[in-house]
């Protein structure tokens, strides 16, 4: 049986940078993914790394990632672009929240500046005049293409370490524990041995430890996507991230004035569906428009349906009429994405020599590559 210091199951970011990480301390990496290519949450965003919108120990994590991507793409081009993120403000409360960050994140140096409204439109000539307050600006944050950075990520891992070996169409249906190791077999019988397993499943609950999974109170989101025919004619410099974005991330959770925030009415439909609206250009001048947000426990994700919901659609690209002026329903495609989440920040689970990590949610683009680095800590 092939041995290995580590064996990684799930090739999304999370399993991926674990894998990088560990192939980077010199140890012998085996990194198994089920499908073809990994083709669940990480290709399914924005790709905004946004550091600022996240709050506690996953700021310093996503903003440890913004060096990690860099540094990476000095070797490599893994789709990493330094183009700013920018929350637009759209009324006195969502302004008053982006000054109280601005003055957090001014203290502690992170890059920031505070746009007036006259600024704002002069950079972001396609918001509309009415809903702009002020904006938030990060310059120093990054985007990547989602539909392509895992694979330059595997690309680049696979080409500078010899000692990663990357297995695809490998669906690891055991794993166990031994005294020294564990093992794990693949859908096809094959086993492979290692030191130490790390299970990176994403929202995948049925193959390995579903009774585990059943237990772990682990929830999956569904998010609805939305992107544009090529649009050279709009230029957004920037990831645009909105008022509904102020009243839903983390970092502006640990504000002082959001214990009072209130919704007015006419966002209430939005809130229940989960909707804040962002805006992402990709390289071919399209526009990725979301997203929305449904949950269903571990066991029952079948509920969130396999289709995109045209009422939730039309609500995003309703409220997204109210914040930009080009034409948003010239859209090319939908989709829905799926992440796993916990109430805890993120779920692990030790289990001897086999440890299980996921529900990273919304902030996996963001902050794995910083957190990973940290956790490989504990097993090196
Ligand atoms: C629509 C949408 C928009 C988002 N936007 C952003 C954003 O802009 N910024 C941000 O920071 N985050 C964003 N996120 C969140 C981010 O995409 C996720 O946090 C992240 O991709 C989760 O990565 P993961 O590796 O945990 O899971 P996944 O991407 O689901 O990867 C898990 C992998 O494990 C494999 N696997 C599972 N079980 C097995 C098995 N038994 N054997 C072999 N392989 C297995 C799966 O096939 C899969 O490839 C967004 C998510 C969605 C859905």
């Amino acid at each position: 049986m092939a041995s290995f210091d580590f064996i990684i199951i799930g090739s999304g970011i999370l399993g991926t940078f674990h894998a990088l990480h560990a192939a980077r301390a010199g140890k012998k990496v085996l990194l198994l993914e089920k499908d073809n290519r990994p083709v669940s949450a990480t290709v399914r965003n924005f790709g905004q790394v946004v550091p600022s919108g996240l709050g506690g120990r996953w700021y310093q994590y996503g903003r440890r990632s913004l060096e990690l991507y860099r540094e990476i793409q000095q070797e490599y081009d893994i789709t990493v672009r330094q183009n700013g993120s920018v929350y637009v403000a759209s009324d006195a409360d969502e302004w008053a929240l982006a000054n109280e960050l601005y003055d957090r994140r001014r203290a502690d140096g992170y890059p920031c500046e505070l746009w007036s409204k006259v600024q704002t439109l002069a950079t972001y000539p396609v918001l509309r005049p009415d809903y702009v307050q002020g904006a938030l600006v990060f310059p120093e944050e990054i985007s990547v293409e989602p539909d392509q950075m895992i694979y330059r990520l595997i690309g680049y891992l696979t080409t500078k370490f010899p000692n990663v070996t990357y297995r695809n169409n490998a669906a690891v249906v055991g794993c166990a524990s031994t005294a020294d190791g564990a093992t794990v077999q693949l859908a096809n019988g094959e086993r492979f041995q290692a030191g130490k397993v790390l299970i990176c499943n994403g929202s995948e609950f049925r193959l390995l430890f579903p009774d585990l999974f059943a237990q772990s109170g682990l929830v999956v989101s569904k998010l609805q996507m939305m992107q544009t025919v090529p649009m050279p004619e709009i230029r957004l410099p920037g990831n645009i991230l909105t008022g509904l974005t102020i009243r839903r991330y983390e970092s502006f959770e640990e504000c002082p004035s959001y214990a009072n925030l209130q919704t007015p009415d006419h966002l209430a439909e939005l809130k229940k569906w989960g909707i804040h609206v962002l805006f992402k250009q990709a390289l071919d001048g399209s526009i990725i428009i979301g997203d929305s947000h449904e949950y269903a426990t571990a066991t029952q994700t079948d509920d969130l349906g396999f289709d995109t919901n045209d009422y939730v659609n039309q609500l995003i690209l309703q409220e997204a009429r109210r914040i930009v002026d080009f034409p948003v329903d010239r859209i090319q495609r939908t989709w829905a994405g799926f992440y796993a989440q916990t109430t805890q920040e993120i779920f692990e689970a030790d289990l001897d020599n086999v440890h299980i990590v996921t529900g990273i949610g919304g902030k996996g683009m963001t902050s794995s590559a910083g957190f990973s680095e940290e956790n490989m800590k504990r097993f090196l």
